[in-house]
């Protein structure tokens, strides 16, 4: 309702409007406290990266490099934008940080633009072989065909190993001469063929590159593989997955890409680069520093541990025979009980917060990304609650209930919320004040 009435003054739709939002985040955290997060995506924040997120340079602007900025005011920016791009550097052992990319798809972008023309071609991951829509042709609205005007050649795909078939990918790089070759992926169970690959890529003339979105902070933490040491020029990553910083972009790369880097990114991509968001990154780049190693190696014994429990209880957890995975994610063939959809929504239900997915030979067999075949869980976010190898147990077993038994979802969700009443603090951070999930008020 909007101005006067005839009994009164005017209805303070505003104040109305406020109440209403603020209601709805306060409804979300405490929806959050009784939930097991388990998107491999995402991640809880620690308090030290909230409050740099909500620091004043969330209003300024700081167009360009540090030093030779088009806005006068950023003096402390340009510290931290400084000291930010020196801690990525340390922690990835990077010859070059740029912390301008907004997100990872902005990173993706700025990437292409430095490193290739409209027309050129690139080799990826499909999507449904765990590629990004970054990664995506044009006919399917990705950036890379829609927005760059790239031709996207797909990795040959060892659909029983989850990896790159790397006879096939050899042979087609050869083949195809592509001028950029692009690692990595959103469904990444296993480190990728960097190694055996970048010397043909490179000897046919294309530029390496590895999308560390999901398993930048493994790799951080030396959980994973390490692109640069094997042959990978550039990494673009997003910064709030394993890594659990806000929800911003970062590169690296050898020395004699940077300046090319840097153009791509600004003025490429962005005008201003979410200043809070760098300032917020730093503050992760810390934690990781100190907490990195540690609670990266939780979260990969804890992906095995739950992938293990799933399939003990019948469900058809990808690569047994591997072990399940090496990184953060699972991903289970759920065909046998239903379509990844639904059950996604059942599990929501009962308070199990994961997403669908679909799996490489879905497409063939009529399914799509609404209804694929497939979920996939993460452990990036349960690990840093506290969380470790009986717990993950406890999820398998209410996963289970859900997709197995078919019960219902609302008796599991009282269930979940009673096990979550005990992780409730964010681990491998600094001492903090508040709660994860907490709402914080400072209005
Ligand atoms: C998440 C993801 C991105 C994009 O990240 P945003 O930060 O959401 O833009 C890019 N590539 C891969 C492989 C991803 O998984």
């Amino acid at each position: 309702m909007t101005g006067k009435t005839e009994e009164g003054p005017a209805t303070h739709r505003g104040v109305e409007a406020f109440d209403k939002t603020r209601g709805l985040l306060r409804e979300h955290h405490e929806w959050f406290k009784t939930a097991l997060p388990l998107i491999a995506s995402e991640n809880v924040q620690s308090a030290a990266v909230r409050e740099a997120l909500a620091c004043d340079f969330g209003g300024r602007y700081a167009e360009g490099w540090p030093g030779e900025r088009v806005y006068a005011g950023c003096t402390y920016i340009d510290q931290v934008e400084l000291f930010a791009m020196e801690l990525a550097r340390e922690l990835f052992r990077a010859e070059h940080a740029n912390v301008q990319p907004i997100s990872g798809a902005v990173a993706n972008i700025a990437m292409y633009t430095a490193l290739t023309d409209p027309g050129d071609t690139m080799m990826s991951l499909s999507i449904a072989a765990g590629g990004h829509i970054t990664m995506g042709r044009k006919k399917f609205g990705g950036a890379a065909g829609a927005v760059h005007g790239l031709k996207v050649e797909y990795f040959p795909f060892d659909e029983k190993r989850m990896n790159i078939d790397v006879d096939a990918a050899a042979k087609r790089i050869a083949e195809v001469k592509p001028k950029l070759v692009m690692f990595g992926g959103s469904l990444f169970l296993f480190p990728h063929p960097v190694k055996e690959l970048s010397g043909v890529a490179k000897e046919n003339g294309a530029h390496v590159a590895y999308d560390a979105a999901h398993v930048i902070g493994l790799i951080g933490g030396g959980q994973f593989q390490d692109p640069l040491r094997e042959g990978a020029e550039v990494v673009t990553c997003s910064t709030h997955k394993t890594l659990p910083g806000p929800q911003h972009g970062m590169i690296l790369c050898k020395k004699e890409l940077a300046e090319q880097i840097n153009k791509g990114v600004f003025p490429g991509m962005v005008s201003n680069h979410h200043l809070h968001a760098v300032a917020a990154l730093a503050v992760a780049l810390a934690e990781m520093l100190e907490f990195g190693r540690e609670y990266e190696a939780q979260m990969v014994k804890n992906a095995k541990a739950l992938g293990k429990e799933l399939y003990d209880r019948g469900l058809a957890v990808l690569c047994p025979d591997q072990g399940f995975t090496a990184s953060h994610t699972l991903a289970m063939d759920v065909t046998k009980y239903g379509d990844g959809g639904t059950l996604e929504r059942r599990l929501e239900q009962a308070n199990v917060i994961l997403n669908r997915e679909l799996l490489p030979w879905d497409p063939r067999e009529g399914r799509h990304f609404r209804n694929p075949g497939g979920l996939r869980l993460g452990t990036q976010e349960v690990t840093r609650l506290g969380m470790k190898e009986p717990e993950m147990e406890e999820i398998a077993e209410f996963i289970k209930r859900v997709i197995v038994d078919g019960e219902e979802p609302k008796r599991v969700a009282a269930d979940v919320a009673e096990f979550r009443r005990d992780y409730q603090k964010v681990h491998y951070a600094f001492e903090s004040a508040t709660e994860a999930y907490e709402y914080v008020r400072i209005h």
